[in-house]
């Protein structure tokens, strides 16, 4: 079977990196989570005060761009890689509300998305990676042997990430959701769509295991 490179696109919380681990657990392949690498960003843009109230100060940012590192190291005790600012592990960090609000206003600015796009191209140069996010499909992988489109409906979305989520209310999270999808469909730069060549897949009504053998069919084709 031939090594390939697998572009995981879709809406905010659809399962995204669920398949994206499976996948490459199953391969034994490069797993990347790109939207940790904007949130990455985006807190670096809050904890250093360059993003206040909701805006940013792109020059300032700019400037800054070269100091942020954005990296993953494996953990042994999560059997998963976490997210690393700076050599700072921020895994839990970026999860949070606070990134979560604000991090499309970051993710659409140009200069970062040259940045992470680079970074996201270098890594899959010798293929064996399984990419999710917003533009990978379209942008950073174009050429991808396998690419999925993966959605489900806004409140099943938010029913599954509020599970996840204390001290949040559903309706914030609904909020949230319906707030990001809309900044990452509209944005100028790189904005999520399906690629035309994307298989689509809807999760609502597909338990994992269902979702999973019917992916695994697609990447055996992909890879013959
Ligand atoms: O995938 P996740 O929900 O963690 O992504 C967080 C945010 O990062 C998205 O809402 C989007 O604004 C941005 N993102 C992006 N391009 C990607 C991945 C994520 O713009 N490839």
């Amino acid at each position: 079977m031939k090594k390939i490179n697998i572009a995981i696109d879709g809406h905010s919380s659809c399962g995204k990196s669920t398949i994206a681990k499976q996948l490459a657990q199953h391969f034994a392949y490069v797993y990347i989570d790109t939207g940790a690498m904007y949130r990455a960003v985006c807190l670096y843009c809050l904890q250093e005060s360059i993003m206040l109230d909701g805006l940013i100060d792109e020059e300032r940012l700019l400037r800054k761009l070269n100091q942020i590192e954005v990296s993953f190291n494996y953990s042994r005790d999560t059997n998963a890689s976490e997210t690393y600012l700076n050599g700072v592990n921020v895994d839990q960090d970026i999860r949070g509300l606070w990134v979560s609000e604000n991090v499309s206003k970051v993710s659409k600015i140009k200069v970062v998305r040259e940045k992470m796009v680079a970074i996201q191209q270098a890594i899959g140069e010798d293929k064996g990676v399984v990419m999710d996010g917003r533009d990978i499909g379209t942008v950073v992988f174009p050429d991808a042997e396998l690419k999925l489109f993966v959605t489900a409906s806004l409140e099943e979305r938010a029913r599954r990430r509020h599970a996840e989520l204390e001290g949040v209310s559903l309706e914030d999270v609904i909020k949230n959701l319906g707030d990001r999808d809309f900044d990452d469909s509209t944005r100028v730069e790189n904005p999520l769509k399906q690629a035309v060549d994307a298989i689509v897949i809807d999760n609502t009504n597909l338990s994992r295991e269902e979702q999973f053998a019917l992916i695994l069919k697609h990447c055996q084709d992909a890879m013959q």
